[in-house]
């Protein structure tokens, strides 16, 4: 399969409204590789008129952060490994964790695009909140709020660019 957007970052930062928001229909819920938890949403969208696939990760990961750590990192490396794009969802709302650091050194090392994504920029406030997040070392980023849509398009129009 060609065009794979992998979504990641630790549980409750939106990665699932996000991808709601853009698919169109499920492909597959269940991971077929036998001792991969099942965890794992796939679905396909367009934008601009390109084609790509969807990677939801961490379905299945509630809770504290602590206990569901090698879970994320699994599901980090896993998307590093299919995917052609990352997208890093974080949360305006909380700021940046000890987990969105563990993910940020993960993906710092990857050639492959990585775009960094502040969610939950409801207001103009947490736009100025975003800046914080530049911290993360992985450069520009871009404030979405996959609740109502705001500032998707700008991030889709890169996307597929880079896909
Ligand atoms: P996931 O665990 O990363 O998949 O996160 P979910 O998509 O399940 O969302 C976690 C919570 O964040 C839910 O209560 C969502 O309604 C909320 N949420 C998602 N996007 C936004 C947003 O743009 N703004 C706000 N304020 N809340 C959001
Ligand atoms: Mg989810």
């Amino acid at each position: 399969m060609n065009n794979i957007v992998a979504i990641v970052g630790r549980p409750n930062v939106g990665k699932s409204t996000f991808f709601n928001r853009l698919i169109q229909r499920r492909e597959a819920i269940v991971d077929a590789v036998s001792g991969v938890t099942r965890d794992r949403n796939y679905g396909k969208s367009e934008w601009n008129g390109k084609e790509f696939s969807v990677i939801d990760t961490g379905g299945y990961i509630k809770g504290s952060e602590d206990v569901f750590e090698a879970e994320i990192r699994r599901q980090v490396e896993l998307a590093i490994d299919e995917a052609d794009v990352i997208l890093f969802i974080v949360d305006v709302e909380e700021g940046i964790t000890p987990m969105d650091d563990e993910v940020a050194k993960l993906l710092r090392k990857v050639t492959k695009p990585v775009m960094l994504v502040v969610n939950k920029v409801d207001n103009a406030m947490r736009v100025k909140d975003a800046v914080e997040f530049y911290s993360l070392g992985l450069g520009e980023y871009f404030t979405i709020a996959g609740m109502n849509g705001s500032g998707t398009g700008e991030l889709l129009d890169a996307l597929v660019e880079v896909l």
